[in-house]
């Protein structure tokens, strides 16, 4: 990173990234619903049930991060799932994530929520880059929660090292995120989709094709399954052999991870 060329490709990613979430914020909801027909409310729900976190008898609150967590609906799911399931509503929530407008739009949420109502301080918004997470104290956190978020990290690894630090020992990382498809013809089906039609609605939807080129490109060059999961015991994480699961033919996929 010493050399001027890198530096520059990095800064350019980060600011294209934070001009796509910028101009996407307040289309968010209707465009995700749009370009998966609602499938990405399934996956979630079924990653915060996978997860299944919140304090158990006798146990101690939780520490929740959700990194990327931009509108909160990872956020605001666990806590409710921790709620409905374990009866616990002391457990508390860091929203990390790098853009305002993003932020805004989920501490817009949470101000009307049923969570701010019982105690406006269960859930903090902090503006952070997840590769860095400096204002994160290292081995803080229960859980480390990640959707939709870390492809667009200029350093995937860096932020899997973050995310490292920031757990306690036996904390949780989970991530879920786009992944590859494991069937040649559906594959197919699904990049002809995703390279005509997302595009396309997003520039119907929010006249913005920019943007919603982009998210299909970085879809495109997140890494398959096994590398990524290599990537996540590279940060020292344990991660059983297959130790991703995925949802929708590999559409998107859930990973998860240790700290030992
Ligand atoms: N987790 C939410 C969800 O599932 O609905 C939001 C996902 S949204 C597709 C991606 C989010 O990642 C945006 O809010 C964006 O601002 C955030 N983001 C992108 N790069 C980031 C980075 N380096 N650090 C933290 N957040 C980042």
């Amino acid at each position: 990173t010493h050399f001027g060329f890198k530096t520059v490709l990095q800064d350019e990613k980060e600011k294209l990234v934070h001009n796509v979430f910028s101009s996407v914020a307040s289309s968010y909801d209707v465009m995700n619903d749009a370009m998966s027909f609602g499938i990405h409310r399934l996956w979630k729900d079924h990653f915060i049930k996978r997860l299944d976190a919140g304090m158990r008898p006798g146990g101690q609150p939780l520490q929740f991060l959700d990194v990327a967590g931009g509108t909160g609906d990872i956020a605001f799911g666990l806590l409710d799932h921790a709620a409905k399931n374990h009866k616990d509503t002391k457990s508390t929530m860091t929203i990390a994530d790098i853009n305002t407008d993003m932020l805004k739009e989920g501490q817009n949420r949470y101000s009307k929520s049923k969570f701010a109502l019982e105690n406006p301080s269960r859930i903090q918004f902090i503006e952070q880059n997840g590769e860095i997470l400096d204002k994160v104290p290292d081995n803080s956190k229960d859980i480390y929660t990640i959707a939709f978020g870390i492809r667009n990290f200029t350093n995937i690894q860096a932020g899997l090292n973050a995310a490292f630090r920031v757990l306690k020992p036996g904390g949780i990382f989970a991530c879920l995120e786009f992944s590859k498809v494991n069937n040649t013809i559906l594959n197919s089906i699904y990049k002809n989709y995703s390279f005509t039609m997302i595009p396309l609605m997003g520039q119907l939807i929010a006249n913005d094709r920019d943007s919603y080129q982009y998210l299909v490109e970085s879809i495109e060059k997140f890494p398959s399954q096994e590398n990524f999961s290599n990537m996540i015991r590279k940060a020292g994480f344990y991660v059983p052999d297959k130790g991703f699961e995925n949802l929708t033919f590999g559409v998107a996929a859930i990973h998860i991870g240790v700290k030992v």
